[in-house]
């Protein structure tokens, strides 16, 4: 098996995570919706599970939502906000070039729908600047946007800020945490956000759950509509049957990371260096504001190699990804070509993702560094 080393697409599920909610499909198979003992019992898990992952966010159980993932509450949070902006006139909407799909695919949906989108560039630093999304907020601004980290640079957003200044104007603030819940966890605390976008996938948990977020904006609950209709369930912001397994299964994962995520961080950053230190010798660029980039995530461009000719031969060793997971293995990274980047950067560049179990040294490199090598060779 080649060594894994896509953790931003989806990681390894923890076993103490698996166990957890093997025990709950085994035993613990009632509808929490049902008025009997087995669906009580049901129900008691879903409320610890609501309330871990209200602790590690420093918010109310009653404000934690669970969905399918991020994906699902991005949309909910764009679409399901349409209508309030449409009554109110506010149909301006301000995000930036480099969200996740999840994201710029509602947007896009919106603009055919009236709505005004703008995007906010970003340079080559993968970092958006404060004052160029707080310049577009206007008077009839519905919505801001900004994902925490992202997903193919690792480069995080000065998200704190912008929430502090929204937080004193009646713009709602939207953060697409897929790739930080459970991992910065004391800067998600004291983000002043409206709504939150969460995954169980990328932090160890299972992948079909994930949660969204929504708080008091001053002393107003934004007034999200459902997307689907059903049964009521989630306040009836999302229903359909509560999914008992992954929820125990999200809420058990958002519990080991309030215990153990700084010691990961730290075996995150040892990796790290021991990457770069391995890489030393190869000819490579790191794309994006290094000051700003997360612990596990390098994305890394080897000029003149073609990304997809080098994922290939390599494949047997190790697994990366060019790009995000969710984008079409053909079509160039959005997120790269918003930065700005020269086309033989973007072409040459790959993402490696890891977690704090993935073994420290040696990396299998010597394909790539042989590619690279003979490739530096070929060109001199
Ligand atoms: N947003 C970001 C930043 C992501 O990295 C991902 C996953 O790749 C998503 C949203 C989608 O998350 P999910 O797979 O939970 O739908």
């Amino acid at each position: 098996m080649p060594l894994y080393m896509d953790y931003n697409a989806s990681s390894p599920i923890d076993s103490r995570v698996l166990d957890t909610m093997v025990d709950v499909y085994h035993n613990y198979y009632g509808n929490p919706s049902s008025h009997h003992q087995f669906g009580e019992e049901a129900n008691r898990l879903v409320k610890h599970a609501r309330s871990l992952i209200a602790e590690i966010l420093s918010v109310e159980p009653n404000e934690v939502f669970f969905t399918s993932g991020a994906t699902e509450s991005n949309n909910i949070v764009i679409l399901g906000l349409a209508r309030l902006g449409r009554e109110k006139g506010k149909m301006h909407i301000v995000s930036t070039t480099i969200e996740h799909k999840a994201v710029l695919e509602p947007l896009k949906y919106l603009a055919t729908q009236g709505f005004e989108i703008e995007l906010v560039p970003v340079g080559s630093s993968g970092r958006v600047e404060v004052d160029e999304v707080l310049k577009r907020v206007r008077p009839d601004t519905l919505l801001v946007s900004v994902m925490h980290a992202n997903n193919e640079t690792g480069i995080i957003q000065p998200v704190e800020e912008i929430g502090q200044e929204l937080s004193k104007s009646d713009t709602y603030f939207h953060i697409d945490a897929a790739q930080t819940f459970g991992k910065l966890v004391e800067e998600l605390k004291v983000i002043r956000f409206d709504l939150l976008s969460l995954s169980g996938h990328k932090i160890y948990g299972p992948q079909g759950i994930g949660a969204l977020i929504r708080r008091r904006h001053g002393y107003q609950i934004p007034r999200v509509d459902p997307i689907m209709w059903g049964g009521g369930h989630e306040d009836s912001l999302r229903p359909g049957t509560l999914p008992v397994a992954l929820i125990v299964g999200l809420g058990k994962t958002a519990e080991l990371s309030a215990k153990e995520y700084e010691e990961r961080r730290v075996q995150n950053r040892k990796i790290r260096k021991s990457i770069l230190k391995q890489l030393q010798n190869l000819n490579h660029i790191l794309i994006g504001d290094q000051e700003h980039a997360i612990s596990h995530t390098l994305c890394v461009s080897f000029p003149d190699i073609n990304n997809e000719a080098l994922k290939i031969v390599i494949k047997d060793d190790i697994a990366i990804s060019n790009g995000s997971a969710c984008t079409n293995r053909y079509e160039s990274s959005h997120v790269l070509t918003a930065m700005e980047l020269e086309p033989r950067i973007i072409e040459s560049t790959v993402r490696i993702s890891w977690g704090p179990t993935v073994s420290l040294y040696p990396l299998p490199l010597e394909k790539m560094s042989t590619i690279i090598a003979n490739n530096i060779s070929s060109h001199n």
